[in-house]
């Protein structure tokens, strides 16, 4: 695996796709800038090499030229978390492009315009991706946030770049996690994957079984797998279409030798609401008009058991409806049942959908070992799929 450390970018010039789509607010500020400092490490070993970089992204999902959409708005904010004043063209090919480029010196940073300006990007055009390849001597990818799609910018630029290809320090830090819990993990190994839906997870399911020791099963998943047994589940959100697969997953895993932990006990609601009337249930006899949306104590003490004994962790989703604080608790007791194992040497990693946005809320982000950057092409790394992006470098 070529990464930026296999290079000397002295006198070069690295073109670099980063994932700098940052949330703005209604005065176009940077409102989280995780983004640009994850991408700053990759920025700084080129720059001390004494290279220059031609940063290019993403932003949002315009149709056309919308200034709305503009990188424009975050040249302070890169310039800030950098340390470096950042220069900007109006546009990301092209002779202005190419003429910025030209007049770019060692120890600068060019960004471009919204690689999205031009529909080019997203339908992967390669006739585009020639135009964007003349903008550096070396072509870096830095951007796992969309490594799962075959973009110009993220895949199809790499074929111009036989020898001079290469990740940056983000993208080949991502690749490691994921491998070190897929491929090369020291066992046991647990999984935990909660979230709303059996069917966004089916595929990550499937192909996990044959990587791991344990599988948590939890958050509103957890219905479906307790109805298919024939358990009372209320009003619990559940997929009766998705019940025969349930079933189906439960055997391949007593066949794999998997140990599945699903939930015993539930805090079981009067309504979908923060303030509703609670009380905890056995999950097989949730009462009719009451529906699970966080997991109960016993269930947390199961779960604090199997974290304890592994030694490999990947946490994907969260135990309840985390968004209101009366069913956040199981989410947060399981962070810190991850953090206690991770502090006692275990691997954990945390990626894929909106997992990340638990983890940060609750301020776990740095106690386990490695939080995801991407959510969609995490999931579908832990789904087994080879990456565009990551595959254009390789090969
Ligand atoms: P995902 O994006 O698949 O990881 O799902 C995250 C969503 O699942 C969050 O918005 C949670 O509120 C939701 N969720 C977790 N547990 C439950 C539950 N018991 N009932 C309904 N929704 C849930």
């Amino acid at each position: 695996m070529k990464t930026i450390n296999d290079f000397n970018f002295e006198d070069k010039k690295a073109l670099i796709r980063v994932d700098f789509n940052v949330p703005l607010n209604d005065e176009f500020q940077v409102t989280d800038d995780t983004r640009i400092q994850s991408a700053k490490s990759t920025i700084i070993k080129i720059l001390e090499d004494g290279g220059s970089c031609v940063l290019m992204s993403h932003l949002g999902r315009p149709k056309g030229v919308d200034a709305k959409f503009s990188l424009k708005h975050i040249v302070d904010k890169v310039s800030e978390v950098i340390g470096v004043q950042v220069k900007f063209v109006e546009d990301c090919v092209g002779e202005a492009a190419e003429a910025a480029v030209a007049e770019l010196k060692s120890g600068e940073i060019l960004l471009l315009e919204n690689l999205r300006f031009h529909g080019e990007e997203k339908s992967g055009d390669a006739a585009f991706a020639e135009q964007l390849s003349k903008l550096g001597d070396v072509y870096v990818n830095d951007a796992f946030g969309t490594a799962h799609r075959a973009h110009a910018s993220t895949a199809v630029i790499a074929q111009f770049f036989p020898e001079n290809k290469c990740f940056g320090h983000l993208l080949a830090k991502e690749i490691e996690s994921i491998d070190k819990v897929l491929n090369n993990s020291e066992k046991p190994v647990l999984a935990v994957l909660g979230g709303a839906k059996v069917s966004s997870k089916i595929t990550v399911i499937e192909n996990i079984l044959d990587k791991v020791d344990h599988l948590i099963i939890g958050g509103g998943m957890t219905f479906t797998f307790v109805k298919a047994q024939g358990g009372k589940i209320g009003d619990s959100i559940c997929e009766d279409d998705k019940m025969d697969l349930a079933l189906e997953i439960l055997e391949k895993a007593k066949a794999k030798n998997v140990q599945i932990h699903i939930p015993v006990d539930v805090i079981a609601a009067n309504a979908f609401d923060n303030n509703a009337e609670t009380q905890i249930s056995d999950v097989t006899q949730i009462p009719d008009n009451w529906q699970g949306l966080d997991a109960g104590p016993k269930s947390l003490e199961n779960f604090e058991a199997v974290v304890n004994q592994c030694k490999t962790i990947l946490w994907n989703g969260p135990l309840g409806v985390f968004e209101m604080e009366s069913f956040a608790q199981g989410t947060i007791a399981l962070g810190n049942f991850i953090d206690n194992a991770t502090k006692n040497g275990a691997f954990s990693l945390v990626g894929g959908g909106d997992s990340v946005a638990a983890v940060k809320q609750f301020g776990f982000a740095d106690k386990v070992s490695y939080v995801s950057t991407g959510g969609g092409a995490m999931l579908e790394s832990l789904e087994g799929k080879v990456l565009p992006g990551i595959d254009a470098i390789l090969n």
